[in-house]
């Protein structure tokens, strides 16, 4: 089994765990079992034989955020999220999957999304229909999740694109609303597949497709592919495209934000995309008071539990990863702190519900 990854395994496993610290399901668990090394070396373990692949052991590979802090404190820079990700594949195919992952493939399939709802009608409802085009060339996604938890950041979205005279970007309809990506974090890689050949034809003639989401940026840049759908090249998150526009200084900031703001790199924009600059950069334009910055920040950012199906397969363990980040919130003086992922957003907004947190949109609109 997964005898593609005999290097990343067989690495792991005869490591003296040296990203162990870093790892926050390791951490929030304090079981070994549920570390990079524990969850690499119980597969060498199966691969040889000496443990039996089963739902019990599947479950292990079910515990990683996919947040890739891990490699940056590996000498080797090893990834251990593909290998998760190509296990619980295979869990899915042998119907070892844990029950919780079956009950939300279920869940999935009756609207094509994690939530349940026809977010197509929700997304409707939240903006003016002169905003859908489906011909248009600039596309901005919504994603999911800020359809469901967040639709005042989109109508914000659009607020800010507009007070920058950027009148050319169209909302996808979201007849098929998700990236796919909580199929592909759960195993279901035939259905991540269907999902994002839907995606390719609805989305193939856009020429820049702009998102409020990083994992949705991700997929639709790198996981689409994998699965043979091709996108634009230009796919960017909405901190990217927004940068150099107010670098331009086309943001009319009338009033500027006054409170004390933290700035927390979400995984898939910083690790994955290579996004650091531009938020920060966006914030520094309209904040009066310097950012504040996490003590573990860009690349080396931690992780709000929220990645990898975690909140799916052990919403406890979420919290207590996002409990984690937010002591340095909660520590001296009082901040609002800031992201670019709705994902972020729910796990910070469930672990701590008096914790003032903003997506950064929302700041920039607070600020016209
Ligand atoms: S990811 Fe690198 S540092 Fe971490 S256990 Fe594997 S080999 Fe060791
Ligand atoms: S990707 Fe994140 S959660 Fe997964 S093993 Fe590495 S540090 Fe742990």
């Amino acid at each position: 089994m997964l005898k593609r990854f005999h290097k990343e395994i067989d690495y792991c496993t005869y490591c003296p765990k040296l990203c162990r610290f870093s790892c926050p399901v390791g951490n929030a668990s304090s079981n070994e079992t549920f570390t990079p090394w524990g969850r690499q070396t119980l597969l060498h373990l199966i691969g040889q034989g000496a443990v039996g692949w089963d739902r019990a052991t599947a479950n292990t590979v079910y515990k990683c955020t996919t947040c890739m802090l891990c490699r940056e404190f590996c000498d080797h820079e090893i990834e251990v999220p593909p290998v998760m990700h190509a296990a619980r594949n295979e869990a899915v195919r042998q119907k070892i999957q844990p029950q919780e992952v079956v009950e939300f493939h279920h869940f999935f399939r009756e609207q094509q999304n994690p939530f349940g709802d026809d977010l197509a009608a929700r997304l409707r409802s939240t903006l003016p229909a002169s905003l859908f085009n489906a011909d248009a060339q600039v596309v901005y996604f919504p994603g999911c999740s800020l359809i469901y938890n967040y639709p005042q950041t989109i109508k914000n979205t659009f607020k800010v694109l507009e007070a920058m005279d950027v009148n050319y970007v169209a909302c996808y309809d979201a007849e098929t609303p998700c990236c796919g990506i909580p199929l592909y974090d759960t195993g279901y890689l035939d259905d991540f597949k269907k999902n994002a050949e839907v995606l390719g034809k609805k989305l193939g003639r856009a020429k820049v497709i702009i998102t409020g989401c990083p994992s949705c940026a991700w997929a639709l840049k790198a996981r689409l592919p994998e699965v043979g759908v091709q996108l634009t090249e230009r796919i960017y998150h909405l901190t990217e495209f927004l940068a150099p526009l107010v670098e331009e200084g086309k943001l009319p900031v009338r009033r500027p934000f006054a409170r004390r703001v933290i700035y927390h790199d979400p995984c898939y924009l910083g690790r994955y995309l290579g996004v650091f600059e531009q938020p920060r950069k966006l914030l520094n334009e309209v904040c009066r008071e310097p950012l504040i910055e996490f003590s573990w920040k860009e690349k080396h950012s931690y992780c709000c539990g929220g990645g990898g199906a975690i909140p799916t397969t052990n919403p406890v363990m979420t919290r207590e990863i996002a409990r984690e980040r937010l002591h340095e919130v909660n520590d001296g003086e009082k901040k609002t702190l800031v992201t670019a992922c709705p994902t972020c957003m729910r796990s910070f907004q469930k672990a701590d519900e008096r914790v003032d947190v903003m997506d950064l949109v929302d700041v920039l609109a607070r600020c016209l």
